[in-house]
């Protein structure tokens, strides 16, 4: 964006929050009965995409995201829209993201579609509450109520951005109904392990009406549902799920990421000091256990332990996207917008293709090929689920995917409880808000995570005191920032950093995180490079092959897709992991059209490396790498590691196809 369309964007911004200072569907300040949350996410809207993040928008509503209402039958004619096919979590699925997309790009054509189902939904709910899915012989017929906890979370963000108050009606009715139909069917199944997501719609009705009921609602549907402070006092969380194992309710992976917020949720209720306590904890077991590089968890699709080959499926990392929002929002502590970026940057963009209208069921860290596999090694997925596709393996994620990179822009900026301002996580944006009732728009130009400096500007219509708080992540030893062309002032890493002063007119901030290259390691003494917030892989060129031809709707340029390794993947590479500058070269380049793509990259970096000639496919991926292997440290005598080489590593999230956690071979 030029000088002149920022300031002209500035201005246009601050008219427009002074005309209406506060959204149409915007929570009032405070809330008794309910702990404020540390930092309040702005009404959708207020918040606007800029550079790469503006361009991966488009892409998405551009993609599946934007179109899949028109021909996939499980959205298009689902029975929550007046069709026949299924009726229960996928049409709220894709409103839960379409819905702060449309409105976040403002893109008409979506929000007159959205508009025409929500007035369905709305327009035929009974009059006993219940929305139509909702079987009318409920007593013999069994509907397990997570899809009404979604449906009530997805119609809460349609108020938020749109202000019509029959959609707020709507929502209390049903609740009203929810109420009373977990005393006669108690929460079951799904339900059962998903029963926080009702509590974001009961606040958020409670918010606007101050029902005391609605908070009663909220501690009905935590009693009933799962205790996972309780679940992870047992052993069995550590246990990685035997390889074509059992499924468990418990280690389920979806389940999992969106529990992750369910103590942040708890804790507004009533402020018990262990619910705070355990956000952190259920992270630690699950890293020690389970984690991944790019900051999620294995899970094909139960827990299944920290080896690269395991998956990760799609709708666990837009979930857990969600819930550190929710997390940083109610706590406010740093660390939680450091994670948010680490999955939003890489295992976000990585499990779609570049055109997003194709996705993963499960990612891989290591991930030589991507092909129909029968002979794989997943817990419980089946053969599809790392090809790229429209449903591959089961259609959640393609009902699902839609919330990760809309609801990370509607959660990049946070009010504080002092009228200030808190970046949560940092990428390309434009922010419209109110501090004492004074209109500020905040804009941030930068290429980060790809680059370690961002322009902060804050423009007040007119002079007014607040804190701007700085997330400074925790990997960003001699973060700096200097105000109008002033001195650098030092931050401290892995702080909230408060920037206290009278804004008058327009100031910018010059804000530096220096990204130095860090080496860390990793599962069976691996290696993996990372440099900010962002992995690095290695760069291999890519065969992709389009499958399953006789699909229907083909009039869309959606597609189930292989992808084949064109160069050697098989490296080690040689480094000294206490100076990895000493062997890494990084070199700049412009982020593309499409900046999570290999050709889009807007960095990369050069290592020295060695083919390992005993390293080869097995189980139709990259085999497994373990020191303690006798296969693997018998072949080392026989086979020497090829001459030295030099390779290239490109960011996580811009492959399909990768290998990330390497070995270590010789100089
Ligand atoms: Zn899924």
């Amino acid at each position: 964006m030029s000088d002149l369309d920022r300031r002209e964007f500035l201005a246009a911004v601050t008219a427009g929050v002074a005309a209406a200072a506060v959204p149409a569907g915007a929570a009032p300040a405070a809330s008794s009965g309910l702990a404020e949350p540390e930092f309040r996410p702005l009404p959708i809207g207020s918040i606007r995409p800029t550079g790469w993040l503006a361009r991966q928008l488009r892409i998405q509503a551009d993609g599946l995201t934007g179109h899949l209402d028109l021909f996939w039958p499980d959205v298009g004619q689902s029975q929550w829209f007046g069709g026949a096919a299924e009726g229960w979590e996928r049409a709220p699925y894709w409103l839960d993201g379409a819905i702060p997309l449309a409105w976040i790009l403002d893109d008409a054509p979506l929000q007159a579609r959205i508009a025409r189902y929500v007035d369905h939904i709305v327009t035929r709910q009974r009059a006993d509450g219940w929305y139509a899915p909702y079987p009318a012989d409920a007593a013999t017929k069994r509907y397990d109520l997570w899809a009404i906890l979604l449906a009530n979370k997805a119609l809460a963000q349609y108020h938020e951005a749109t202000g019509d108050a029959r959609v707020l009606e709507a929502v209390v009715r049903s609740l009203r109904a929810l109420a009373a139909g977990l005393d006669r069917t108690p929460l079951y199944e799904w339900g059962r392990f998903r029963w926080y997501e009702g509590l974001v719609s009961a606040f958020y009705a409670y918010e606007r009406t101050r029902e005391p009921w609605l908070l009663d609602l909220a501690r009905k549907l935590r009693a009933q549902g799962v205790d996972f402070e309780a679940l992870y006092r047992t052993d069995d969380i550590t246990v990685p799920t035997p390889r074509r194992g059992l499924w468990k309710w418990t280690k389920h992976i979806v389940n999992t990421a969106m529990a992750t917020k369910a103590s942040a949720l708890s804790w507004r209720l009533d402020q018990r000091p262990s619910d705070r306590a355990f956000a952190t904890k259920m992270l630690e077991v699950l890293d020690r256990h389970h984690g991944q590089v790019t900051g999620v968890f294995s899970g094909d699709e139960c827990l299944a332990g920290r080896s690269p080959l395991q998956g990760t499926e799609l709708c666990s990392v837009v979930e857990l996207l969600y819930s550190l929002e929710h997390l940083f929002s109610v706590f406010g502590e740093a660390s939680f917008g450091d994670r948010l970026e680490r999955v939003a940057f890489n295992a976000l963009p990585a499990t779609f293709a570049p055109d997003m209208w194709s996705h993963q069921y499960d990612q891989q860290v290591n991930q030589a090929q991507c092909t129909v596999n029968p002979d794989h090694l997943f817990t419980t997925n089946g053969p599809d689920s790392n090809i790229y596709g429209l449903e591959p393996n089961f259609g959640c994620c393609t009902a699902n995917m839609h919330q990760g990179w809309p609801k990370l822009v509607a959660h990049l900026w946070m009010k504080t409880q002092d009228e200030g301002l808190v970046a949560a996580a940092w990428a390309p944006s434009r922010v419209a808000f109110a501090s004492h009732g004074v209109p500020v728009a905040v804009a941030v130009d930068t290429d980060y995570p790809f680059r370690e400096t961002l322009a902060v500007t804050v423009r007040p219509e007119r002079p007014v005191r607040f804190p701007l708080v700085l997330r400074v992540p925790e990997w960003a030893e001699g973060a700096t920032v200097s105000l109008a062309g002033g001195a650098a002032q030092p931050m401290r890493a892995g702080s909230l950093h408060h920037l206290e002063r009278e804004w008058v007119g327009e100031t910018t901030l010059a804000v530096r995180f220096p990204m130095r290259p860090r080496v860390t390691t990793r599962y069976n003494e691996t290696v993996a490079v990372e440099r900010g917030p962002l992995v690095y892989s290695l760069a291999i060129g890519e065969a992709w092959t389009r499958i399953h031809e006789g699909e229907p709707h083909r009039e869309m340029p959606h597609g189930d897709f292989e992808v084949r390794p064109t160069t050697p993947w098989n490296y080690g590479l040689v480094l000294d992991p206490a100076r990895p500058e000493a062997s890494l070269r990084f070199e700049e380049r412009p982020v593309g059209d499409r900046p999570f793509s290999p050709e889009g990259a807007g960095m990369s970096a050069v290592a020295k490396a060695r083919r390992l000639p005993r390293w080869t496919l097995a189980h139709g991926w990259a085999g497994e790498i373990s020191r303690a292997d006798p296969e693997w440290a018998r072949a080392v005598p026989r086979e020497p590691d090829g001459p030295l080489e030099e390779v290239r590593l490109t960011p996580y999230g811009c492959t399909n196809i990768r290998i990330t956690e390497f070995p270590r071979t010789g100089g």
